[in-house]
């Protein structure tokens, strides 16, 4: 089996979450569409509290939805069988919780956390301390291997904790702000790694990150805002989404123009759609001015000649 054939393909449709019970909900994704070809690579980007961890863990299998499906490799997670989700994230998924330490075994020391973490594979001990020792040296902790994971700082236990989440060759790797507690030489580290996974074995990788330099060395991006996803970014240009239901979410920096509640007009436009406010009760539309134009996008990222 090739690398490719093994890479993994995820999907959501229409994903929902909402926290909390009856009377004190909160609605944490809003209807998340999102297609991630196996072997990709993406930055989740977006405002704190805009949905990005809840949707990491819907991938990881980790929450149920309110509504809508994640597919991971044409399985619903939902649809799974209890045994079968836990070997699923078991032996395909590498897991980086946001909050470090909550990754490792406090107790056992970073050789033991990594070895721990290959359990459910079929290598031999002396193949799993190779691999142990290999990725230690590589996220540069092979001197502190034999100390106590509870005892490392803070940018060791992150470092410890992509070993950890590497440590079983997943098909899929999810990556919580990977590199929010490193200094940039460490971070560049972490990211050479997780790309040297994902060439070697085609691992397709999500991870939030607020960090620009991952977010273009991942390549694609996704922004999510409030919920949905506000928008994509392919070679360093960020995009609009439509939505399934024709939803746009307008860029931050024209919420000014448009403020919530704010009424509008849509009519078609050249190559694209006009967007303009209306103040209920004013006769004539054109005397409010402020206006968006949304103009077409072709397919490939390169606007139709003319914009
Ligand atoms: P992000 O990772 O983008 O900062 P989260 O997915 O953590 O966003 O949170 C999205 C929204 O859901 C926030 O409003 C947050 O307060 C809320 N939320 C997250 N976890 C819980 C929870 N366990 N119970 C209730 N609300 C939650
Ligand atoms: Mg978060």
């Amino acid at each position: 089996m090739t690398s490719l054939d093994s890479a993994l393909a995820v999907s959501c449709e229409n994903l929902v979450h909402v926290y909390g019970t009856p009377g004190n909900e909160v609605a944490a994704l809003r209807g998340v569409d999102l297609t991630i070809d196996p072997g990709e690579m993406v930055a989740l980007l977006g405002p704190s509290g805009a949905g990005k961890t809840t949707l990491l863990w819907h991938l990881a299998g980790l929450l149920k939805p309110t509504a809508g499906t994640v597919e991971i490799d044409g399985r619903v997670l939902s649809g799974l069988s209890s045994p079968a989700l836990s070997s699923f994230r078991l032996r395909e998924v590498g897991l980086l919780l946001q909050n470090p330490g909550r990754n490792l075994l406090a107790n056992l020391s970073a050789m033991g956390n990594v070895l721990f973490a290959q359990a459910p594979t079929r290598r031999s001990r002396k193949v799993k301390r190779r691999r142990a020792a290999d990725l230690l040296e590589r996220v540069g902790l092979a001197h502190v291997a034999h100390q106590v994971a509870g005892l490392l700082s803070g940018g060791e236990q992150q470092r410890l904790a992509v070993a950890v989440a590497l440590a079983n060759g997943p098909r899929l790797l999810l990556a919580d702000e990977p590199t929010s507690q490193l200094d940039p030489r460490s971070a560049a580290d972490v990211i050479e790694l997780i790309q040297a996974a994902n060439v070697s074995l085609g691992t397709t990788v999500v991870a939030v990150t607020h960090d620009a330099e991952v977010a273009a060395a991942l390549g694609r991006t996704v922004t999510i805002r409030d919920g949905r996803v506000g928008a994509a970014g392919h070679g360093g240009r960020e995009f609009l989404v439509v939505g399934k239901d024709g939803t746009v979410t307008l860029p931050p920096d024209l919420m000014d123009v448009f403020p919530p509640g704010s009424l509008a007009t849509a009519s078609r436009a050249e190559d694209g759609v006009l967007l303009r406010r209306v103040t209920p009760g004013s006769v004539d539309e054109d005397l409010a001015h402020p206006r968006v134009e949304a103009r077409g996008v072709r397919g490939d990222g390169i606007p139709p000649e003319g914009s």
